[in-house]
């Protein structure tokens, strides 16, 4: 057993990457069901129109569910749209809808439309008599307005990097993004924790993909790696995390440990402020 222990500091996440198919999604909920396993209070907000992490934590995301969508568009509180998943009492959704591929467009005619999510988030916050111990923010793979909500949102940018042929591809333009919006938008912004995903152990590439990334991000590379597992691709088929599916497989093992490690960790020292 692990002596793990929450702050009561709400920590806000956003797992980013430009790249699709790197693992953000996976990462997301089965982070946040390994934390909520652990003890803690999790909110997924799920801000990526495909709904996959809605899907995953077993919450209904059909088109006349209240999501996200009404949080960024009508004005809709996040209390109204928060779900508790079936999996765990402590970890909770917000889910996305197929409205929210169109908010990219309707946001830009909405006033402050970069912080929407933002003040909604920390409205949400300060009225809970419960405090939330992390929010993990599921992004698009693109930089949109939703992502650049997620990030003026966010204190910590969590990025999972797929072990893979061209896993550094696009990286320097991620951080270029954080730059920009530390300096514009959310001077809090810190890129804290780097997950390898999709890990091989017997390949060399993976290794050396690993390697690579631990040399120029020494400090933010979580010493768990994700392996590449069966189970962890099937469990949203099932409506579950790998979590609630098969709580000891490798891939649900590999979550586990990189939640304690995470909140291990704690918060990186605040700089900015909101
Ligand atoms: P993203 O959100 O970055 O687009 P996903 O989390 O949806 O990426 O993952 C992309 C695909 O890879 C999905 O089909 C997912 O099931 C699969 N996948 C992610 N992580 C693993 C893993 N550790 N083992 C096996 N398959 C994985
Ligand atoms: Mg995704």
């Amino acid at each position: 057993d692990v002596d793990i222990e929450f702050t009561g500091q709400t920590r806000v996440l956003t797992v980013s990457n430009q790249k699709g198919g790197v693992g953000k999604t996976t990462t997301t909920v089965n982070t946040a069901a390994a934390i909520a396993a652990l003890g803690g209070r999790v909110l997924v907000i799920d801000l990526d129109p495909q709904g996959n992490a809605s899907t995953a934590l077993g919450v209904p995301h059909s088109a006349d569910i209240t999501s996200i969508y009404d949080v960024l568009i009508n004005d809709t509180s996040i209390a109204d749209a928060v779900q508790q998943s079936p999996e765990n009492e402590r970890l909770f959704c917000v889910p996305s809808t197929i409205h929210l591929a169109g908010a990219e467009i309707e946001l830009v005619s909405q006033v402050a439309r970069e912080k929407r999510l933002d003040t909604a988030l920390h409205e949400y916050l300060e009225g809970l008599d419960e405090p939330l111990d992390f929010v993990f923010i599921d992004c698009p793979p693109s930089l949109g307005l939703l992502t650049i909500n997620a990030f003026s949102a966010a204190d910590e940018v969590f990025l999972p990097i797929q072990a893979e042929y061209y896993a550094l591809e696009g990286l320097s333009q991620l951080l270029g993004n954080v730059k920009m919006i530390q300096k514009h938008l959310n001077t809090r912004l810190r890129v804290s924790t780097i997950l390898l995903t999709m890990y091989d152990g017997r390949t060399k590439l993976s290794q050396q993909v690993a390697a690579e990334v631990r040399q120029h991000f020494p400090d933010e590379v979580l010493k768990t790696v994700i392996p590449r597992s069966v189970r962890v691709s099937e469990a949203p088929s099932f409506g579950q995390t790998v979590i609630g599916y098969d709580e000891a497989s490798a891939g649900a093992v590999a979550y586990k440990e990189a939640a304690v490690e995470i909140v291990k960790r704690g918060a990186p020292r605040r700089k900015g402020r909101r």
